[in-house]
């Protein structure tokens, strides 16, 4: 709790987490490129900093900024003065801006760990809430009692673009399944079914099928597709989802996606081996 913690950016998340930071009973030290944003958080105990120079004079800065170009923007002319401190980017970037961000720290005797926020500003410090680390596994260490306040915290590796590239898979996972919804409820739809109806049945079914991932990734990582027991890629033909969505008169276009993966493996002699083989289409584009 001696640990003076300094907090760029008071946006909508930026200030949820500083609320939580000062709340914990640290120092805190807030700053944000438009004046007005800290004025809340310093009537609750943080110290409002008049320039970023004088923000990052702190034991560790946590920058929670819009994306890389305003990190970079906000902390190069400070760099002499971030030399030799600590530096946490919860800032979302791609895995090679992480990276470079990363770089230019080791550069300047700069500590880095870059985090992935895996929630939305009122899920922070609740239960749900993960942040993803990489880079520095000392930083990760020394700041784990701050970092758990914000919620789970998962360190995967010194390369500072892990965080990113695990966020980015798993909001792959995420949009994905969020547009088999979409397809769902428009299947539906015609039949009178509204959208929220649906979503009852359909939240229970997807938390049911998600107890399968560890099966499926257990035929993925032990290598065989031909093992007993499993549902083949010719049982998993999806015509009869594709053709009662064109009888809905809807787009068949998220169906096709899935549809196409499976034929390419079929078409390549394997339609007798199981269903998780279509990782082979994403991972062989054509
Ligand atoms: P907001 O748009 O609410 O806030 C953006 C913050 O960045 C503001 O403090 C803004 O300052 C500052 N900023 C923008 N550009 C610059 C710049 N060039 N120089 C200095 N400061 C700048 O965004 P959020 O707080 O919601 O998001 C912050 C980060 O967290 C983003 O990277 C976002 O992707 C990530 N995130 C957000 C989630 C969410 O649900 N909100 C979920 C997961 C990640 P100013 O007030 O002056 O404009």
């Amino acid at each position: 709790k001696n640990t003076r913690v300094s907090m760029l950016g008071l946006g909508a998340m930026g200030s949820v987490m500083a609320a939580a930071v000062i709340e914990a009973g640290y120092q805190t030290v807030v700053w944000n490129r438009t004046p007005g944003k800290a004025d809340g958080l310093a009537a609750r105990g943080a110290v409002a900093a008049g320039s970023v120079r004088e923000a990052v004079a702190a034991d560790v800065v946590i920058a929670c900024l819009y994306d890389a170009a305003s990190v970079r923007e906000t902390l190069d002319p400070v760099v002499e003065e971030l030399s030799g401190r600590t530096l946490i980017n919860v800032t979302t970037t791609s895995p090679d801006q992480a990276r470079e961000i990363a770089a230019w720290a080791a550069g300047h005797g700069i500590a880095y760990l870059d985090g992935g926020i895996m929630a939305v500003p009122a899920m922070i410090g609740q239960p749900g809430s993960s942040i993803l680390y990489s880079g520095s596994a000392a930083v990760f260490e020394q700041h784990r009692p701050l970092l758990d306040l914000w919620g789970e915290s998962v360190y995967f590796g010194d390369d500072a673009g892990l965080a990113s590239l695990y966020d980015l898979a798993l909001l792959s996972g995420m949009y994905v399944m969020f547009a088999g919804f979409m397809h769902g409820a428009a299947m539906v739809a015609p039949a009178g079914v509204s959208a929220g109806a649906f979503a009852e049945r359909a939240s229970a079914w997807i938390a049911a099928m998600t107890g399968s991932l560890g099966g499926l990734a257990a035929v993925i990582d032990g290598g065989d597709y031909t093992i007993a027991g499993q549902q083949s890629l010719e049982f998993s033909s999806l015509d009869d989802i594709v053709a009662a969505s064109a009888a809905q008169g809807i787009s068949t276009e998220v169906i096709d996606v899935v549809q196409n993966l499976i034929q390419r493996q079929i078409d390549a002699g394997h339609g007798e081996e199981a269903f998780p083989r279509i990782i082979e289409s994403i991972k062989h584009p054509v």
